[in-house]
């Protein structure tokens, strides 16, 4: 097992919903380490670039909509296998088929709002952090 890092992005559903702490407790339980962690106001320009796979599913601009509704809290978790072990913790991206257990499964309800973004590979976790991190914000 390797130690790695993952890019999160606790999506304004999570803020505005009063989770960050309980999403974040369960990180925490999991043993993953914070390395970076800051609020950040979304705007197209840097959606254009996050979701460019997403660009052409013709509900793109709902999706970005949501993303600039209220701020996010980007933060770099740290940990043992931290990319596929966060992801499983997520749950998939339909919430609604997430198993209980799981934080969309819990605390998501749709395909859309589903809490959380997280990394899907070490090295998109790498160009992720650099999009939102600058160097001195990196711990
Ligand atoms: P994930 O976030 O699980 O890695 P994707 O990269 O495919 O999934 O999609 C990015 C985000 O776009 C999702 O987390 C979700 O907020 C939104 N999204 C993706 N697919 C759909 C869909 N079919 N309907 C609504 N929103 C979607």
């Amino acid at each position: 097992m390797a130690v790695e890092r993952s890019l999160i992005l606790l999506k304004p559903d999570c803020l505005e919903g009063g989770h960050s702490g309980e999403v974040m407790s369960r990180f925490a339980a999991a043993g993953f380490a914070i390395r970076g962690a800051k609020m950040i106001q979304l705007t197209d320009k840097i959606l254009d670039i996050h979701y460019a796979h997403l660009t052409v599913l013709p509900f793109f601009t709902n999706i970005k909509e949501f993303m600039k509704s209220a701020p996010v809290l980007a933060l770099i978790l740290e940990g043992e296998d931290a990319v596929s072990r966060i992801r499983e913790l997520l749950g998939p991206t339909d919430s609604t088929k997430a198993p209980p257990g799981t934080i969309r499964g819990d605390l998501g309800v749709s395909s859309m709002m589903n809490i959380a973004h997280a990394s899907d590979s070490p090295e998109n976790a790498q160009v992720e952090i650099d999009r939102f991190f600058e160097p001195g914000e990196v711990f």
